[in-house]
């Protein structure tokens, strides 16, 4: 416990710094935790009590495993910030232990990882990240869950539950529950192929994309890369249909997704939409008025972008807001011609026909 207090105060040193928004690199971890003791001597005390919900959370990367990278933030630093605060949250409610994969700036490998939960007889097992892509366009939370079985009905209820506080409730846009297969049909995801050969519910959350400006407000400060693990804690807590009287809540009524366990692995969606078509498009007051329509009936459409010059130049990603096929939109800027993609889940898109005016 002593190295946590040492972190946390490392890292309010870092917000008085960098006047709570980081301006400045974020205070690297020197303290030497007892990272290698720590997590296994617990174990024993665990074991001995063996009663209580046991949730392992893996701050992603660390040491030379850096992560994305952006200035003044790493991302091996953002989630051990982000893994301290949902553990620090989630020890507030009854009936659970709580252990981190590393309490410092520790190197695990993928393997090490799921291992250390197993030894300390998690029931699940959450890996934390921040997400960066290339190009930079993409924004929002997503989960990935393991393809198969339990994990994949457990990782669903689960990632649902952490989703609906990290895009309802704090405005995150919501990426979605996913999965993702390599070219032998197992898990891609290491720490997921892992923690499922060892038993273990698990699921990797990606919080939000740290290249894009549209998710910067969520993440760039220290109190809210803690707020994103307090808001990590309270899905889990409903999961598990904790109790806190300190926090005076009670989730013991939550209902969370049930889905029946898949006996063949679902796979990620790796055809575009199959519609992607503007219905109508007038101009009105300068601007332009046009209902879209998207279907993919694998996962979704998640975004879409459009150009006003045939295609040579696009606009940032849009949010899809419709549950529904259609969707009407406004344009900034009139004229010319209209031309829309339409992004599935797995932001594969499909490109509609061009409206001329
Ligand atoms: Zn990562």
């Amino acid at each position: 416990m002593k190295s946590k207090k040492k972190i946390i105060m490392g890292l309010l040193a870092a917000v008085i710094l960098a006047g709570a928004v980081i301006t400045a690199p974020v205070v690297p971890f020197s303290v030497k935790a007892a990272s290698e003791t720590q997590p296994l001597s617990e174990t024993q005390s665990l074991s001995e009590t063996g009663k209580d919900i046991v949730v392992v959370i893996d701050p992603g990367h660390g040491g030379s495993n850096i992560g994305g990278q952006i200035p003044g933030l790493d991302e091996k630093n953002a989630t051990l910030i982000t893994a301290l605060a949902m553990k620090e949250e989630l020890e507030k409610y009854e009936g659970i232990a709580v252990y981190l994969t590393r309490y410092d700036d520790s190197e695990l490998s993928l393997a090490q990882r799921p291992q250390m939960a197993a030894a300390v007889g998690a029931d699940f097992f959450f890996s934390l990240h921040y997400n960066k892509a290339v190009p930079n366009r993409l924004y929002g939370a997503e989960v990935w869950i393991p393809s198969l079985g339990e994990g994949y009905s457990k990782g669903y209820a689960c990632g649902d539950l952490i989703l609906n506080e990290l895009c309802d409730g704090y405005g995150l846009y919501r990426r979605g529950i996913k999965t993702k297969l390599n070219n032998k049909g197992t898990d891609y995801y290491g720490v997921i192929k892992n923690a499922t050969a060892l038993g273990i519910p698990s699921m990797i959350i990606e919080h939000c994309h740290l290249d894009n400006e549209e998710d910067v407000p969520y993440f760039n400060s220290i109190e809210k890369l803690q707020q994103l693990g307090r808001l990590d804690a309270t899905g889990v807590a409903k999961y598990f249909r904790l109790k806190s009287s300190v926090l005076g809540v009670d989730y013991s009524d939550v209902q969370s997704t049930q889905i029946a366990p898949p006996q063949i692995p679902v796979m990620q969606d790796v055809t575009p939409p199959e519609v992607a078509s503007i219905i109508s498009a007038k101009i009105e007051n300068g601007q332009i008025r046009a209902v879209l329509e998207g279907v993919d009936m694998q996962s979704g459409i998640l975004y879409y972008d459009y150009s006003l010059d045939g295609g040579a130049t696009w606009s940032a990603l849009q949010r899809w807001s419709s549950a529904e096929r259609r969707s009407t939109v406004t344009i900034p800027g009139g004229g010319g011609s209209l031309t829309i993609r339409l992004y599935n889940g797995y932001d594969l898109a499909a490109q509609s026909n061009t409206v001329t005016f």
